[in-house]
């Protein structure tokens, strides 16, 4: 990679750099410690440019027809299947996580361009003849103007892909505002999307932090802002972009409880919660972070996912034998490491310490290996903390309805899990447990595309989800016609 010259902006089809003496920050690869390139944040002029550019777009990309506006999606389809090699090694070298997890999140994005290529159908209203006599009502879709999107660092692929091509196969035209700390999957990502031949201004990318995303938030051509991030800046971005009169979607962090009954099949079990807890360095929204055992599940599941969590190959994630990769920079290992600290002192059991791991693979990149806490109570602040890395914490239950209490008693809501094979208990899990995102017998219930990406309570802020039939009714605005003509009934045909 071009470590010289810094990432800059696709503005109106064209590669631009920000306007004025703008910042310029480096990009880490989290398992080496290296710089691998470098990106220049964005300031008010440059988003002004972006919005400018995507305004005028708008009506021409809305004029164009539905069929057409999504052959540049099959397009885009193709591309991304084309270089997904290409773009699953930038993800893992500036993400950290595993060649085999970038390849998943890959699939996921190129998932939700398919599932948008469905517009036709879906952005179909509907109507009814004669609501009174002679008089016909219809609701029509239309595209709500320029979308914003500001994604979070840990799906630096598939995170954009939950709205852009929802956004664009509606009308829209669009501005990406990725992650600083991984600009560099989206400029790929835009490099193919500049071979669309889209009209210029339909898709924008400006990169850039906080002084962008405010720009973004306060700008009046913007109608729209789909955010996912942490819950502390979730909560600014609602009230903020709300404020300015936009439409706003925005999913914040999460804290994980899955269930473990007796039950459950030890060595299935084990290896998915294993797999939801320390894949992608438990940096995934949906990574499990409680495990909640009930009766007699304590001593199974104590030993084996002890067991599991040692074994994993932690290391640099471009080679295809490792499981788990760094966390994405120092300041997130120390801020992991010091939380563990604290379960520690409140009385936390270690059963596996993956701090500080030794050897020469670990020396200069931010890693931990999969961490395994046991005795925790409601109590302890780790409980209800969003730790954002490798480490699961157990805590116990005497039965299946104080587990759910304790299911219930976080402030998030992104996902819950339950692992059992009792029929009427998974019903009572999924009946009242309180999460957007269920699973049963699954560690990481990330829905399809064609489904919505649900979180609850402090996990999501807004009412339409990203993917599926949620980002088509997000991205439009229902427009009703009533409509009567009164000289039909004097003329003869
Ligand atoms: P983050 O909140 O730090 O940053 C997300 C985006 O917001 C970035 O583009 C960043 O530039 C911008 N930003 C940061 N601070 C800002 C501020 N004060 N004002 C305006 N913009 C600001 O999140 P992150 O560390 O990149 O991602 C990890 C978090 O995202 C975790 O909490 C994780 O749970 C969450 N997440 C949630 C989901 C979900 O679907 N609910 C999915 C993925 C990640």
């Amino acid at each position: 990679m071009n470590t010289r010259s810094p990432l800059i902006n696709y503005i109106n089809g064209t590669w631009t750099p920000p306007s004025g003496n703008s910042e310029t920050i480096g990009v880490v690869n989290p398992a080496t410690g290296v710089v691998i390139s470098s990106v220049a944040l964005s300031g008010r002029a440059d988003v002004e440019t972006a919005a400018k550019a995507a305004r005028t777009a708008f009506r021409g990309w809305r004029e164009t027809p539905v069929t057409k506006r999504i052959q540049y999606l099959f397009k885009l389809k193709d591309l991304l299947e084309n270089h997904l090699e290409e773009l699953a090694a930038t993800i893992t070298n500036e993400s950290g996580k595993t060649i085999h997890e970038a390849r998943g999140e890959l699939r996921r994005a190129i998932e939700n361009v398919e599932v948008a290529c469905g517009a036709p159908v879906m952005l179909q209203g509907y109507n009814n003849e004669d609501v009174a006599t002679g008089i016909d009502e219809i609701m029509i879709r239309q595209p709500i103007g320029v979308a914003a999107i500001i994604a979070p660092f840990n799906f630096p692929a598939m995170i954009p892909f939950w709205f852009v091509p929802y956004a664009i196969a509606s009308g829209n035209t669009c501005i990406v505002k990725p992650s600083e700390r991984v600009p560099n999957t989206m400029n790929l990502v835009f490099r193919l999307i500049e071979q669309l031949d889209l009209p210029k201004g339909v898709l924008n990318l400006v990169n850039g932090s906080v002084d962008t995303v405010d720009a973004i938030l306060e700008h009046p051509d913007i109608n729209s802002i789909s955010f996912v991030g942490s819950t502390r800046v979730a909560r600014i971005i609602y009230e903020k972009a709300s404020r300015y009169g936009k439409r706003v979607q925005a999913s914040g962090g999460a804290k994980n409880p899955i269930i473990l009954m007796p039950d459950a099949d030890p060595e299935m079990t084990t290896n998915i919660v294993s797999d939801s807890a320390f894949g992608c360095a438990g940096q995934r929204c949906l990574a499990a972070s409680l495990a909640i055992t009930v009766g007699e599940a304590r001593n199974i599941f104590r030993e084996t996912l002890s067991e599991k969590a040692s074994s994993l190959r932690v290391g640099y994630g471009l080679n295809e034998e490792m499981e788990m990769g760094p966390v994405i920079s120092g300041e997130s290992k120390s801020r992991i490491e010091s939380l563990i600290e604290n379960g520690i002192s409140e009385g936390a059991k270690v059963l596996v310490d993956g701090r500080n791991p030794k050897g020469d693979a670990y020396r200069e990149g931010y890693f931990i290996k999969p961490t395994l806490l046991d005795g925790l109570h409601p109590g302890h602040s780790l409980v209800q903390t969003e730790i954002f890395g490798p480490c699961l914490s157990l805590m116990h239950a005497d039965t299946i309805e104080d587990a759910i209490a304790m299911v219930n008693s976080g402030s998030y809501g992104n996902m819950a899990c339950l692992f059992t094979k009792d029929g009427a208990v998974a019903r009572k899990f999924k009946y009242e447990a309180e999460a957007g995102n269920i699973g049963i017998n699954i560690g990481v219930a990330a829905p399809m595309a064609f489904f919505p990406f649900g979180g609850w309570n402090e996990s999501f802020f807004g009412d339409l989800h990203g993917q599926g039939r949620d980002a088509f009714e997000f991205f439009t605005r229902k427009k009703v016609v009533v409509e009567r003509w009164p000289d039909l009934w004097s003329r003869k045909f």
